[in-house]
């Protein structure tokens, strides 16, 4: 297989024009291209007011594979296709007795579980909330008639804090064993749109994950797994430095001397009775700040020029950085084309934001968190669980902003930047159910936040003209942008540090961030489970 990078065209071209280019750049005629795969499409709209590209990585297969590649020898351009596919690293053998433990079902404990049973490992997987199902008619109960459910809402349940979600699938992690192409792939077996497999931004959106993840669920059971929800964790069994089992809420109790630990980062009780049981757990950092809303045109217009609301190329988004004067970094986070905020918290009397959006992603308005960097030496210090009730602290405080009913403190940016408390919306409508209440966000965050975020929108609306627009809305607050604890793993056999037999992994264990790469981390504890297992089984 050969692969051509940096192939251009036009963003309308006909589907056959592909081919025809493959044939023009290798100067093969049509009958020596065998086949092609589009690997990658992404489109460069840096002159998004002439003309914007695609730009495609193609694998090709042609009749003569090294004549070809020998002429093209100085083209970096064209070379050998890496091998993308997944190997697996054994099968377990039919008289393995003992089966391992997975908590939790988002994302990374879906993947763990769905590749220790594709091994023959059967697993069993023990997830705190509800199936999907009953899990949407907890979370919906909150946004429509503020009624939590504190075991089953945006954070908790089938499918993890990413359920509820825009679905993006892309991720900055190295990945150079393609573990990536491996969770998309499986996502496209159960379901999911095949341009995932190459659109440079994948993203399947809510309600098409929802089922993917369900499919999922069936596979790994026909596999000889187990799904147990509602089952939660709330100890471990220890002997002599290694983890022998879990203890679940109804107390029962199950052994196993494997037990992948992917939680999330909301499961802060589990953080609790970690640190209790002296598992290695240390504070790091996370971000807090608001979520941003804007009309989604307005995005579009910015990003895309004369193409804004072009078919092909969808709702666009943006990332933006800027680095205050007093010495922080302001960022946009976890942005939503075309989405809604949503109610993210799992604890009653507390408010948290997060986005989401459909896979049409054609909700009128863009929103995006614009978050501030911040660390436990500066910014909580006093030990691992520090950060935790940082984030508790100013998630009640939210909550006595917005009313003390789950509505949300709110502040228009003009307002914001002046310093002034808002009273009334302009044209830009927040999105977030069960609702905001208008007023000042000043007192919602530390004061190096404010005055960053403060600092930085201005700035942003250089990038983005009218990003800073006196009436788009700041929605508060998001805390939950990444752990706020790491519960370190040794690098080698990814078991904690000082728990043989416990996997912590995933977003909750600080080892990951976001769909992709929690998957991809799911993956990669499933291989270290399964080599431990064929070892400890080889050696009796
Ligand atoms: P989680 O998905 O949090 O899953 C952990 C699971 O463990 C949960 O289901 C929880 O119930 C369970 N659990 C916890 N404790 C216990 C226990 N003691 N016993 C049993 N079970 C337990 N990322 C993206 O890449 N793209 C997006 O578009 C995106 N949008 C998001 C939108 C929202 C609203 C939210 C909240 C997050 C979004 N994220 C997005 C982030 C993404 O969801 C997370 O990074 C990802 O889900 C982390 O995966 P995980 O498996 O490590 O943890």
């Amino acid at each position: 297989m050969i692969r051509i990078t940096e192939l251009s065209l036009p963003l309308d071209h006909p589907a056959d024009a592909l081919r025809e280019a493959i044939v023009t750049r290798l100067q093969i005629s049509a009958a020596e291209l065998i086949n092609f795969t589009v690997f990658k499409r992404s489109y460069d709209a840096r002159k998004k007011n002439s003309v914007i590209l695609f730009i495609y990585i193609i694998d090709v297969e042609v009749r003569d594979e090294a004549a070809l590649l020998q002429r093209f020898a100085d083209d970096k351009h064209i070379r050998p296709a890496p091998d993308t596919h997944y190997y697996p690293v054994g099968h377990a053998p039919d008289s393995l007795s003992e089966r391992p433990i997975v908590v939790g079902f988002g994302p990374c404990g879906l993947f763990a579980a769905l590749l220790l049973a594709q091994m023959g490992f059967k697993p069993i997987v023990l997830e705190r909330g509800k199936d999907v199902r009953r899990r949407t008619k907890d979370t919906w109960a909150l946004w429509r008639k503020k009624t939590l459910t504190p075991e089953s809402n945006v954070q908790f349940g089938e499918g993890g804090a990413g359920l509820f979600s825009d679905g993006k699938l892309y991720s900055q992690i190295k990945d150079p064993k393609f573990y990536g192409r491996k969770v998309m792939h499986e996502f496209v077996r159960a379901g999911a749109p095949e341009e995932i497999m190459y659109v440079s931004k994948p993203h399947i959106g809510t309600f098409r994950l929802t089922g993917v993840v369900s499919t999922m669920r069936e596979e790994i059971i026909a596999l000889g797994g187990e799904v147990r929800f509602e089952s939660k964790v709330t100890d471990l069994v220890i002997n002599d430095g290694q983890l022998e089992g879990v203890v679940l809420a109804n107390g029962e109790t199950l052994h196993s001397r494997h037990v992948i630990l992917a939680l999330g980062h909301s499961s802060r009780d589990t953080f609790r009775m970690l640190h209790r049981q002296n598992v290695f757990i240390e504070a790091k950092p996370f971000a807090v700040g608001f979520r941003i809303e804007h009309p989604q045109s307005l995005i579009n217009q910015a990003r895309l020029g004369k193409y804004a609301g072009h078919p092909q190329l969808g709702a666009a988004d943006y990332k933006l950085v800027h680095h205050a004067q007093n010495g922080r970094a302001v960022y946009s986070f976890c942005m939503c084309p075309g989405g809604t905020v949503v109610a993210a918290t799992s604890e009653p009397e507390r408010v948290v934001t997060n986005g989401m959006s459909q896979y049409s992603r054609n909700e009128r308005n863009a929103n995006a968190g614009i978050v501030v960097g911040i660390n436990p030496e500066q910014d909580f210090p006093g030990g691992p669980l520090a950060g935790v009730e940082f984030q508790e602290r100013l998630e009640s405080r939210a909550y006595e902003l917005g009313g003390s009913d789950y509505c949300a403190p709110a502040q228009l940016v003009g307002d914001f930047i002046r310093g002034k408390a808002s009273r009334e919306f302009g044209e830009v409508e927040p999105s977030y159910k069960p609702g905001v209440r208008l007023g000042d966000l000043a007192p919602s965050l530390p004061d190096y936040a404010i005055e960053a975020i403060r600092e930085a929108l201005p700035a942003f609306g250089k990038q983005i003209r009218g990003f800073d627009r006196d009436d788009a809305i700041l929605t508060g607050i998001e805390t939950r942008t990444s752990s706020p604890v790491r519960i370190t793993r040794d690098y080698e056999t990814l078991q904690s540090l000082n728990l043989k037999g416990l996997y912590p992994a995933g977003e909750g264990a600080g080892y990951a961030g976001g769909i992709l790469s929690a998957g991809v981390d799911g993956i990669k504890v499933a291989e270290a489970v399964a080599r431990s297992m064929l070892a400890t089984h080889n050696d009796t």
